[in-house]
């Protein structure tokens, strides 16, 4: 992995020049994981457009350094952002570029306080847009954080029954993705029953499913730094017309927008395909999100599709697709599922859809017993 993070900050260098800085001092955690491999939570990287990079961090964090990061000079300090930023004065790096987006007035103010320093100048989201498109290395790792959660998912499914609560089978989820390699759940899982599937991020209660809730389970693996995200919606018991309803036109959007979701699309006409649909059916005003995201060594990343948002799909970006509908008082339904754009052969757009689980087709309602 050594050689990847040497070449994405090779690639960060022209940017860094771009803004007429000397050197970049990166301070978002996972864009330092990003571009040295050290996970920790306290890092910092000093990125001279010509030169050695200096990665500090504390002593917590000193040995994994050395073993994940052979090929940075490492300084053990704490503060480390001060420590950093005086060593660039040292060495004549008087112009810094920072991380805006993450930095804190309070940390600036001292930063800024540096004796020597000429000015420190915003470098925006330049690590951000280096990571939309993923190495193959990244890739494989997002693969496997979804094949746990679709194997996990479909594990868990033949225990759910009325009378379980939301938390239980949340715990059993996230119990199951670890037991399959999971380091960690990728986020807090959600699940909503009844009613309570019209808040798209509700929070597990102790409330029992009945027969004749939807319930909506929104999970994910972190594998190796890389998140998952996947959304099944079920039924307990025969469903009534309205959840058919809702249900069906939820997957055929779902389905549209990851037909849409090809090497050069605009990600607003991604969520143009799905949305319109659920638009023309009458239920526009209970679809209030956008229909994805990206995802990698965090669970929202860019890019955020939709239809307000600019930019393109491309070749090996990871992308969600997931459409709902929410219905105050009634309950909701929402499907989600992980890909990856690849580039067509000719004209026709190619993807590979990450998370797939056995035991429910999205564009099938799967109706489980209602059994106690
Ligand atoms: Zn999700
Ligand atoms: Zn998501």
């Amino acid at each position: 992995m050594a050689e990847s993070h040497t070449l994405r900050r090779e690639r960060l260098r022209p940017a860094v020049a771009a803004v007429g800085a000397d050197a970049a001092l990166i301070t978002t955690l996972v864009n330092v994981r990003y571009l040295t491999g050290l996970a920790s939570s306290n890092a910092a990287l000093l990125l001279p457009v010509e030169g050695p990079a200096v990665l500090a961090t504390d002593s917590r964090y000193a040995l994994a350094a050395e073993r994940d990061c052979p090929d940075v000079q490492l300084l053990v300090a704490r503060p480390v952002e001060t420590a950093l930023a005086e060593l660039a004065v040292s060495q004549g790096l008087g112009r810094l570029a920072f991380e805006a987006q993450e930095m804190t007035v309070e940390r600036h103010t001292a930063l800024a306080a540096t004796g020597g320093l000429a000015l420190l100048l915003p470098l925006g989201r330049r690590v951000e847009d280096l990571r939309v498109v993923k190495d193959a290395g990244e890739l494989a790792l997002l693969g496997r954080a979804c094949s746990i959660t679709g194997w996990a998912f479909d594990n868990v499914v033949p225990h759910i029954r009325a009378g379980m609560t939301e938390r239980e089978l949340a715990v059993l989820i996230e119990r199951t993705m670890v037991d399959a390699g999971a380091e960690r759940p990728a986020f807090d899982t959600i699940v909503a029953s009844g009613p309570n599937g019209a808040i798209p991020h509700h929070s597990p209660g102790d409330r029992p499913f009945e027969p004749g809730d939807m319930i909506t389970i929104d999970c994910g693996a972190r594998y190796d730094g890389y998140h998952a995200d996947m959304t099944r919606t079920v039924v307990l018991g025969e469903p009534a017309g309205w959840q058919r309803e809702i249900y069906d036109l939820v997957a055929t959007a779902q389905w549209a927008g990851i037909q849409a979701a090809g090497d050069g699309a605009a990600v607003a006409d991604v969520d143009a395909a799905a949305r319109d649909l659920v638009d023309a059916a009458g239920y526009g005003e209970y679809f209030g999100h956008g229909l994805g995201h990206g995802v990698g060594l965090e669970i929202h990343e860019a890019p955020m599709v939709g239809y307000a948002r600019p930019g393109r799909l491309a070749d090996r970006v990871p992308i969600t697709v997931e459409p709902g509908i929410y219905l105050p008082g009634k309950g909701g339904v929402r499907i989600e599922d992980t890909l990856v754009v690849r580039s067509g052969t000719g004209s026709a757009a190619a993807r590979d859809l990450l998370t797939t689980t056995g035991t429910v087709t999205p564009g099938e309602l799967l109706v489980l017993g209602p059994r106690a």
